[in-house]
């Protein structure tokens, strides 16, 4: 409720204050205005669209570190211009923009990694722009800050997990999809600390 009452707010103001630029047709920065939080990486622009940050996955509504997340994600963007940098791939499977987001000079998905309020999720289109977050990701990690408090709390259940030198997603040793990975690119973490040290995240089918 909080967060629908502020985008009616910034709905009547973004009629008067315009200052945005139009669909994304090519990979140049844009300048837009933010008017809505829906979630800790999904926002919504005064021209219409719904970005996704690339790079980072934050936690939904029924998970914990659900408000902390949204909360400082709209700390940082709510009804500012900021710059978006368009992804490779242009849209997600749901139509939602796919992009880096910056805002005054602040990398905001690096600041939910840095909070432990986002996780690092690789895909091949984003993979230049990953380093900077696994690094900061291994600091939250040591730092036991947000949702690592949880995601590493409890003992490995698994002797060791795997995934692919080409992939970014760690799974337990018996996991399908682990099956399809070839020999010469299967490589193994001693425990889900190292896969996520590493920048992996976990697989949603056997979920390590
Ligand atoms: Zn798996």
């Amino acid at each position: 409720m909080k967060l629908r009452r502020y985008r009616g707010i910034l709905l009547g103001l973004a009629a008067l204050v315009c200052s945005c630029v139009g669909p994304a047709t090519d990979r140049q920065p844009q300048s837009a205005l933010v008017i809505g939080v829906i979630d800790g990486d999904t926002v919504e622009l005064e021209d219409g669209r719904v970005v996704r940050y690339m790079c980072v996955d934050t936690p939904e509504h029924d998970q914990p570190f659900y408000e902390e997340a949204t909360q400082l994600n709209i700390d940082l963007v709510y009804g500012k211009t900021v710059t978006l940098f368009p992804g490779r791939r242009a849209l997600d499977r749901y139509g939602r923009t796919l992009a880096r987001v910056v805002v005054d000079e602040i990398f905001v998905a690096e600041s939910l990694v840095t909070a432990g309020l986002a996780v690092v999720y690789g895909f091949e289109d984003n993979e230049e722009y990953l380093g900077p977050l696994i690094a900061r990701q291994k600091e939250a990690i040591d730092a036991g800050r947000g949702v690592w408090t949880l995601l590493l709390a409890g003992d490995d259940d698994e002797e060791f997990y795997v995934g692919s030198t080409i992939g970014f997603r760690f799974h337990r040793p018996g996991c399908s999809a682990a099956a399809g990975i070839r020999a010469d690119h299967m490589k193994q973490y001693s425990s889900r600390r190292e896969a996520y040290y590493l920048g992996m995240s976990p697989c949603r089918n056997c979920r390590p």
